[in-house]
């Protein structure tokens, strides 16, 4: 489970949460819709621990993580622009995380590239682990390439290759496919869905496209001027909107 109780959260003098209780199941797929602005972003930045909240907790599994940096969550973000490393090959962007956990750094300077035994030891485990991940998205005739030679689909996949290879309990997801055309949208809504049932982790995902929001989450938060107003299933949404505003994102075109 996830446990948000009571996050608040000001930027200078502008209130960005109000103070959110929200608790997510396991393997749930929650997602935060509402209007730009309203404080999505910032509510799944505290939830990775990229950005501290003013007051009120963050727990993981049933214990809190608030003391814990954004590395040793058990969660993985999902950036709307994906956030490669253009220099680097697929291959390489998808292992970074395990490189960057399991490799002191002088074992990842070049100098010291053909001298240590314990460092291709490692190599061999990240590559292993990095192919098992590429296999689930069908990117591993990809991993030499570097992320200027794909499309935009399959840098979305590297993105979520990323997030994979650290085998997390949680995946937070800001807005993922909003880059994507119209027609590789729909496709990748599937390839989620199906990623989600898969790996049984719990989603929580940001969208501001109403049919991704009610075909893919198990339940929806829909918020405002950081405050959850209404949270429940997509059909609960549909059918009992708890105020105009939730029948209007539900009823508006994308
Ligand atoms: P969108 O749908 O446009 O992505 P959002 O719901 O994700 O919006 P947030 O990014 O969480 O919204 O921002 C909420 C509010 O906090 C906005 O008014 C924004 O300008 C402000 N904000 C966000 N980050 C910062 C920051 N680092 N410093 C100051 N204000 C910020
Ligand atoms: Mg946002």
């Amino acid at each position: 489970t996830v446990d948000l109780t009571s996050i608040a959260k000001s930027f200078g003098p502008t209130k960005v949460l109000g103070g959110v209780d929200l608790s997510i199941a396991d393997g749930e797929f929650l997602t935060l819709v509402g209007p730009s602005g309203c404080g999505k972003s910032t509510l799944i930045r505290i939830i990775a621990g990229l950005e501290a909240q003013d007051s009120g907790g963050v727990a993981i599994g049933g214990a809190s993580v608030d003391h814990l940096r954004a590395h040793e969550r058990r969660v993985a973000m999902v950036f709307q622009s994906y956030a490669l490393y253009p220099h680097m090959t697929v291959g390489a962007n998808i292992g970074l995380p395990l490189t960057m956990s399991r490799m002191t750094l002088r074992q990842r300077l070049p100098l010291l590239r053909l001298l240590s035994r314990q460092r291709r030891e490692i190599l061999r485990g990240i590559e292993a682990d990095v192919g098992a991940v590429a296999a689930q998205l069908q990117l591993e005739h990809l991993l030499d390439r570097r992320p200027a030679q794909l499309s935009g689909g399959q840098r979305q996949r590297v993105a979520l290759g990323r997030a994979m290879v650290r085998s997390p309990d949680v995946f937070l997801m800001d807005e993922p496919l909003s880059n994507l055309d119209a027609k590789l949208r729909v496709h990748m809504r599937t390839e989620l869905a199906e990623l989600h049932k898969r790996l049984g982790a719990t989603f929580i995902y940001v969208t501001h496209d109403q049919i991704e929001a009610m075909t893919m989450s198990d339940r929806v938060a829909m918020m405002d001027a950081g405050d959850v107003l209404q949270l429940g299933t997509p059909s609960e949404l549909y059918e009992r909107p708890a105020s105009i505003k939730v029948a209007q994102f539900i009823g508006s075109p994308a």
